[in-house]
């Protein structure tokens, strides 16, 4: 525990000012935290189950393989999570494991070294943004639980500024969506997946509208495939109070959805077109806005970049998850303070957590004190 202290007040000076370390003789102690050890990398599946049975455009599930990671460091153990959703990303539970197999942390000295630890992951292999978001995390955490800090007061944000986080409710019958839209009293948004054929796509909303008049954000995953009915239907739910569609037609289709969103009365959000930080300017024009996933993008340390790169270019900006645990929830959760709007329910779809971290209270993302991403392995 001594050592423990000595190293926060080490890199508390360190932050403070060169010179005054300089005045307390010499190079501080952030230099000893990174220099003292090497970081090991250990890593094992987890399968995470779902309370209902999940559909989505084009999909049905009842659990989701991830992969949980861990960075110690001189006794200290960060953690981060690989979620490997079927539909998303293509990466399976061999793939990502076979590239976190290649990965060799123990060249590397200074866990502080984020940007030389993250390149070298990052170069290892293209794609594979599942499993290099889960070291990100994990390096992520330990970096905090170093300096003793949460990583929002580390980047500068105030816990104060996160907004609500929206409800998911999936496809399913009419019984079963009042059911859940009850289940979501809780939260002060719902978040609707759409993108079937015209009459239930109508029938969802009208359900939901049947039972509660609370904001409803819709997402289509790339499910309406004509631009001319994609802007109907998103002329229908304006009417309907509904704040925003995501991903209306398919991710390739860039022209038909620059179309779509210049007339649509409602703003357009990228999601499977939007990736990596890579994509976020292309689709400036055509989207208005960003809807940015760690497991997408490799993680907080590119996510942190595309937040900058979508307000220099006036694009709005989310966060979203998967169905995952409350490690990854809780990271993402990280940036919350810094979007317009979030999407971090994946946790509280699922029955067999393994973490406790972010809260949701009175339907908003609550921050706690812990450092690092803010969990507590349960
Ligand atoms: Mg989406």
């Amino acid at each position: 525990m001594r050592r423990r202290e000595f190293l926060k007040l080490s890199a508390a000076a360190a932050a403070v000012s060169p010179a005054l370390l300089s005045c307390a003789g010499g190079h501080g102690g952030a230099r000893q935290i990174g220099k003292g050890g090497k970081l090991t990398l250990r890593y094992y599946p987890y399968v995470v189950e779902l309370q209902h049975t999940f559909t989505i455009s084009g999909f049905s599930r009842d659990t989701t393989t991830v992969i949980l990671v861990e960075i110690s460091y001189d006794g200290v153990t960060g953690y981060g999570e690989s979620a490997l959703p079927p539909y998303m990303t293509g990466q399976t539970l061999e793939t990502a494991t076979a590239f976190l197999d290649k990965v060799d942390l123990s060249q590397f000295s200074d866990p502080f070294e984020t940007d030389a630890i993250l390149g070298y992951v990052d170069s290892l292999a293209e794609g594979m943004s599942c499993p290099k978001c889960g070291i990100d995390i994990a390096l992520n955490d330990l970096i905090g639980k170093l300096l003793g800090q949460p990583l929002h007061r580390i980047w500068g944000f105030s816990a104060d500024k996160t907004p609500c986080t929206s409800y998911t409710i999936g496809m399913d019958t009419p019984e079963v969506i009042i059911t859940k839209t009850l289940e979501a009293a809780p939260y002060k948004i719902l978040k609707v997946k759409l993108g079937s054929t015209e009459k239930d796509d109508k029938m969802i909303v009208e359900t939901i509208r049947s039972v509660t008049d609370k904001p409803i954000v819709v997402d289509a995953n790339q499910g309406w495939k004509d631009k001319r009915y994609a802007l109907d239907m998103i002329g229908w739910l304006a009417e309907r109070d509904v704040k925003f569609v995501e991903q209306p037609m398919p991710k390739t289709v860039l022209d038909d959805m620059a179309w779509v969103t210049e007339r649509s009365p409602l703003p357009t959000i990228a999601d499977e077109s939007c990736q990596r930080w890579k994509d976020v300017a292309r689709l400036h024009g055509v989207f208005n806005g960003i809807n940015i996933k760690l497991i997408k993008c490799t993680g907080l340390r590119e996510a942190l970049r595309m937040i900058d790169t979508a307000r220099g270019l006036g694009m709005g900006v989310m966060i979203g998850c998967t169905t995952e645990t409350s490690c990854a929830i809780s990271a993402a959760a990280q940036l919350a303070p810094k979007v317009d709007f979030a999407d971090l329910d994946g946790n509280l779809l699922i029955s067999n957590d393994c973490f406790s971290g972010m809260k949701i209270i009175d339907g908003k993302i609550t921050l706690n004190d812990l450092p690092g991403i803010g969990v507590t392995k349960l």
